[in-house]
C-alpha cells in the first residue's frame, strides 16, 4: 500500500496551475497574482507634508526667526500658488504639496496664529530645534513610477488590493479558483433538511466537504447527494466531470455496493491509485481524466466523515492549492510534546484528532477521546492532528510528535 508521502507525490504530480484570467480587482482577495504589477505613479505624488501646520525654510529658523508671514492655506487635493521666500510661510495641511522653496514643516500645535480680516497672517513658532525635511514624506519615497511592486505567485491580500488600488488597477491577472464539484453517495443518505428514517442519516460529507473545498481556495459546486445506483451514479458523476476537482464521498470501501470506482472507470477515468496506508482514510481513491485537454482529478474519498476530512486535508487541499497557483500548499506541521500519556495501537499510521495548545513558548498536543472515523463529534475540539506511527507504543507525557494544524474557521 502506497505511504502518504508517496500517495501526495502522486497527486502532486497531475495537479498543474489553471490558466489565468482577468479579474476584477475586488473579487481577488486570497487569488494569487499571475502577472507582474508596475506602478503608474510615484507615491507619495509630491514632496507633501505630514503634518497639519506650517511650511517654511529652515534656514530661516537657523538664523533665528521666529515669526513669519503666513502667505495662504493649503488643504490636501490642492496645490500651493506662492513661492516661499525668507520670513514666509504656507498654514499646509497632512497630505497637501509643499510649497517650492519651503524645505521643512512645524506642526500646528507648535505655532501660535494672529489673523486679520479672518485671514492667516502672522505664526510665531514655540519650537527649539527645526532640521531640513522636517515632518515632509518626499515624493516618491515610497514607490517609484514604473518600479515592479508585485511578483506572480503573490497570494493577494487586503494589503496587496490596496497596493493595486494605488498603482490604479481596476482588474488583474490572476490564477481562477479551481472549481470543485462534491456530491455524495450513499443509500443511507437523506438531505440536511429531511429527518432520518430507520437506516438512514443525514449527508453531513456535502456540507463539510464545500467547506472544505472553499477554505482550500477552490469554489464548490454542491452536486448534492445520490444513491448507489450505477445509472444514477453515472449521470451525477458525469456532471461532476465538468468540475476541474471532483469530490465524491462514500462508495469506495470494499462493500457490496461500492460502485464508485467501477463507475469512474466506465466513465474514462483513469485510476492513479486506490488506497494509502494511513489511519482513518485507507480506502482514498485517486484518479484522473482529460478530455478536450482539460484535466479533471477525481478523489473518491471514505464516507466516514473523519476519513474524508483527514483525506481532504493531506490529499484534496494540497491539490486545490497547487490547482489555484498556492505554493504554501499543506497544512503547517510542528513539533509538539505530548501533554499526557498516550496509548496508541493501529496497523498504520494515525492522523489523531487532538488539541494543540502553547504554552512557554512550546507546543503541546492533546489527543482527543477519538471514538474512531463516524466520530466527527469529537472533532469539535479539534484543532490538529497529531501523528503516530503504525503498531503498539505507549507514549510516556513529554514525547515529541508530528502534528498537522487544522485550520482555523477565518
Ligand atoms: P462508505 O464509505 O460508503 O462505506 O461509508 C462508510 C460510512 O460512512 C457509513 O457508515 C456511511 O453511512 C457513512 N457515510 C457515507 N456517506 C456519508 C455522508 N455523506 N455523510 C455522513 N456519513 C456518511
Ligand atoms: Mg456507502
Amino acid at each position: 500500500m502506497l505511504t502518504v508521502d508517496a500517495a501526495l507525490a502522486k497527486v502532486l504530480e497531475q495537479s498543474e496551475v489553471l490558466s489565468s484570467a482577468e479579474v476584477p480587482a475586488l473579487d481577488a482577495l486570497g487569488l494569487v497574482l499571475a502577472e507582474r504589477i508596475t506602478s503608474d505613479v510615484d507615491s507619495p505624488p509630491h514632496d507633501k507634508s505630514i503634518v497639519d501646520g506650517y511650511a517654511l525654510r529652515s534656514a530661516d529658523f537657523e538664523s533665528g526667526v521666529r515669526e513669519f508671514e503666513v502667505l495662504e492655506e493649503i488643504t490636501a487635493g490642492q496645490v500651493p500658488t506662492r513661492n516661499i521666500s525668507p520670513g514666509q510661510s504656507t498654514r499646509i495641511m497632512t497630505g497637501a504639496p509643499i510649497p517650492h522653496g519651503a524645505d521643512a514643516v512645524v506642526m500646528i500645535e507648535r505655532a501660535s496664529l494672529t489673523e486679520r480680516d479672518g485671514h492667516p497672517a502672522r505664526v510665531l513658532l514655540d519650537v527649539d530645534r527645526l532640521s531640513p525635511g522636517q515632518n515632509i514624506m518626499r515624493q516618491a519615497s515610497s514607490m517609484q513610477r514604473c518600479e515592479a511592486i508585485l511578483a506572480p505567485g503573490v497570494a493577494l491580500r487586503s494589503i496587496e488590493l490596496g497596493m493595486l488600488a494605488e498603482v490604479g488597477r481596476t482588474s488583474v491577472r490572476v490564477t481562477p479558483r479551481p472549481l470543485v464539484a462534491v456530491l455524495a453517495t450513499g443509500d443511507e443518505l437523506v438531505t440536511v433538511a429531511s429527518v432520518p428514517a430507520a437506516g438512514q442519516i443525514r449527508n453531513s460529507n456535502g456540507p463539510m466537504l464545500i467547506g472544505s473545498a472553499r477554505q482550500a481556495g477552490g469554489s464548490p459546486v454542491d452536486l448534492g447527494l445520490c444513491g448507489d445506483q450505477n445509472d444514477v451514479l453515472t449521470e451525477r458523476i458525469r456532471q461532476g466531470l465538468e468540475s476541474n476537482v471532483l469530490l465524491l464521498s462514500g462508495g469506495v470501501s470494499a462493500g457490496v455496493l461500492d460502485l464508485v470506482p467501477g463507475v469512474l472507470q466506465s466513465l474514462g477515468v483513469q485510476q492513479i491509485f486506490h488506497k494509502v496506508n494511513l489511519k482513518p482514510g485507507k480506502p482514498l481513491w485517486f484518479g484522473v481524466r482529460v478530455r478536450d485537454g482539460r484535466k479533471s482529478l477525481v478523489f473518491g474519498l471514505p464516507g466516514n466523515p473523519v476519513s474524508s476530512l483527514v483525506c481532504f486535508e493531506l490529499f484534496v487541499r494540497p491539490a486545490i492549492r497547487r490547482l489555484a497557483g498556492h505554493t504554501i500548499l499543506s497544512l503547517r506541521r510542528v513539533r509538539a510534546r505530548l501533554a499526557s500519556p498516550f496509548q496508541q495501537r493501529g496497523d498504520r499510521p494515525t492522523y489523531f484528532p487532538s488539541q494543540l495548545d502553547q504554552r512557554a513558548g512550546k507546543h503541546f498536543v492533546t489527543p482527543l477521546a477519538w471514538k474512531g472515523s463516524g466520530d466527527l463529534r469529537t472533532l469539535l475540539a479539534a484543532n490538529a492532528l497529531a501523528l503516530f506511527p503504525a503498531g503498539e507504543h505507549s507514549f510516556p507525557a513529554g514525547h515529541e510528535v508530528d502534528a498537522l494544524l487544522l485550520p482555523p474557521a477565518s
